[in-house]
């Protein structure tokens, strides 16, 4: 079962309580792809510049990851400044530049107009639709998005709201999207604007599952040292796209195992910074993180 991302692929310079990167291998399609890669093959869509240097297109080459839809356009690339406070789950932007992904139009090579799972990245609304508009067939659709298109771009976010099944978005944008200050409440103002299940990621609190008919919850694994939280949604939606794509385990019970497999993820790419530990995680790793899961969030009732 294959897997296709449009998202950003960035150079990411980062600040934390811990320390400080300039310039590393960042983007939303990046963290999701190296995490996805770990459970079924993926392709990426996305736009990169001439300074984006060969040794990052190998970490994707050796992940099995398609890159065959991500160009190579004349400019800079992406490039994202972010702070974090003591309280890792806020974060600043200080810089944000666009560079080539402010006249990208994504074009999906013939061969991946037919994927079962499609994940649209953090990325321009508008480039996200351009995606599904170009999909001849698909199983699940899922996204995310963040406050920058929020504010910048809400009519074309609400188009494709009303085209997936699956919405991923942390806490202070689901207020932010809703206009609801209560976390359950703007869940279900979301779920109002066209998905059926909405996942809120709430930084170091874990996960809260939405739909009609459910709610489920899961904590983050508890980590004694977290470096750099850059990236943990986007691997958190790899891991949650990737152990679907790889069971097609349907109904909330597949859901859920999902979700898990989705935080056991996301808990191994704050370990250090930038893409750098998703790039030497193995399955194996996983399964006894998923293991330790199961068992932190175990009782009988
Ligand atoms: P996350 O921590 O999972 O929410 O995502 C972090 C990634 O999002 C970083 O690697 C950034 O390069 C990327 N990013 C930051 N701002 C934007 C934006 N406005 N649109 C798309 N991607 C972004």
């Amino acid at each position: 079962m294959s897997i296709l991302v449009v998202g950003t692929v960035a150079f990411d310079s980062i600040e934390t309580p811990s320390g400080s990167a300039e310039r590393v291998l960042g983007g939303s399609a990046t963290y999701f792809s190296f995490a996805a890669s770990l459970f079924a093959p993926v392709r990426v869509v996305g736009v990169i510049g001439e300074d984006f240097p060969q040794e990052h297109l190998d970490l994707f080459s050796r992940r099995g990851i398609d890159i065959q839809g991500l160009k190579k356009e004349k400019g800079e690339t992406f490039h994202w400044r972010g702070r974090y406070h003591e309280d890792l789950n806020v974060r600043d932007t200080i810089e944000l530049h666009l560079n080539v992904l402010s006249s990208f139009v994504p074009r999906l090579p013939e061969s991946y107009r037919e994927t079962d799972y499609v994940f649209l990245g953090n990325i321009d609304p508008a480039m996200q639709l351009e995606v599904v508009d170009q999909l001849k067939h698909f199983r699940l659709l899922a996204c995310d998005t963040m406050d920058h298109w929020i504010n910048g771009s809400p009519k074309e976010l609400r188009k494709v709201l009303a085209r997936v099944e699956i919405l991923m978005i942390n806490d202070s944008e689901a207020r932010l999207l809703s206009g609801e200050h209560n976390i359950v409440r703007a869940a279900r103002a979301i779920l109002k604007m066209g998905p059926k299940t909405v996942l809120i990621k709430r930084g170091e609190y874990g996960v809260l599952q939405f739909s009609d008919s459910a709610i489920f919850a899961v904590p983050a694994y508890p980590l004694e040292e977290v470096f750099d939280p850059t990236g943990a949604g986007d691997s958190f939606a790899g891991g949650f796209v990737g152990q679907l794509a790889r069971t097609r385990e349907p109904g909330q019970g597949g859901l859920r195992r999902a979700i898990v497999y989705g935080s056991v993820v996301a808990s191994f790419a704050v370990e250090d910074f930038g893409p750098q530990r998703l790039s030497s995680l193995t399955a194996a790793e996983i399964e006894e993180r998923y293991r330790r899961f199961v068992e932190l969030t175990n009782f009988h009732s």
